[in-house]
């Protein structure tokens, strides 16, 4: 493993701690300790992953996140947060990032959220556009969707919020990330189309949609797939 990981923190502390850490995992690391060097290292494009604190001295980790995000960079963000910045975390899912990690975390919580993250972008679907979770399979090509082989059907609305689901495992995906994607940024709709379609896909899709195993309820952002 020699994947590249820009740590973007200004306490000098954690950053050479972080730095040792990830080393020693054989991971390859950089340091930034402000927004403004951490932007344009970023827009660099060499790194597989950000570790991205939230506060920061001038530009904060959010507008980092998002500038990154306008400039049509890409890279897995993971947020470091502190307690209590739940707000924060909310709002850092929606600028983009993949994940985040509340301050203080131990070495071991950190490593597990870098390792998935990085498997997550490693793990697209197949070559032909083909995804498996449980016993459902889904061809994104042909917009077929079975279950042990019987074909199901849906709606071409839940057969697009399934492919975001699918393009985004693992990941949380907030209500309104999900309606930007789904309808686009002039749709007007509420929050209760994405439960409604959430809710036709757990009964079509999980083998108990009262405890779903794969459409899973983030309390108060949104869902996230585990598939
Ligand atoms: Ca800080």
């Amino acid at each position: 493993m020699n994947e590249r990981i820009l740590v973007v923190e200004d306490e000098p502390t954690i950053a050479t701690g972080l730095r040792d850490d990830l080393e020693l995992e054989g991971f390859t690391v950089e340091v930034a300790d402000d927004g403004a060097a951490a932007l344009s290292r970023i827009l660099e494009g060499k790194f597989d992953l950000i570790l991205l604190d939230l506060m920061l001295p001038g530009m904060d980790g959010l507008e980092v996140c998002r500038q990154a995000r306008l400039k049509g960079d890409r890279t897995p963000v993971i947020m470091l947060t502190a307690k209590g910045q739940e707000v924060d975390k909310v709002v850092g899912l929606e600028l983009g990032a993949d994940d985040y990690v509340t301050k203080p975390f131990s070495r071991r919580e950190l490593l597990a959220r870098i390792k998935a993250v990085l498997r997550r972008v490693q793990d697209g679907p197949g070559p032909s556009g083909v995804y498996r979770f449980g016993a459902v399979t889904v061809d994104t090509g042909r917009c077929e969707v079975s279950r042990r082989g019987e074909k199901i059907d849906l709606t071409a609305m839940e057969f697009k919020l399934l492919k975001i689901f699918l393009e985004h495992r693992g990941r949380v995906l907030t209500i309104d990330e999900l309606m930007q994607e789904g309808w686009g940024s002039d749709a007007v709709l509420t929050d209760r189309v994405i439960y409604t379609h959430v809710s036709n896909l757990r009964n079509k899709l999980e083998e108990n949609p009262q405890k779903p195993r794969f459409l899973i309820g983030v309390r108060g952002i949104g869902y996230r797939f585990d598939g």
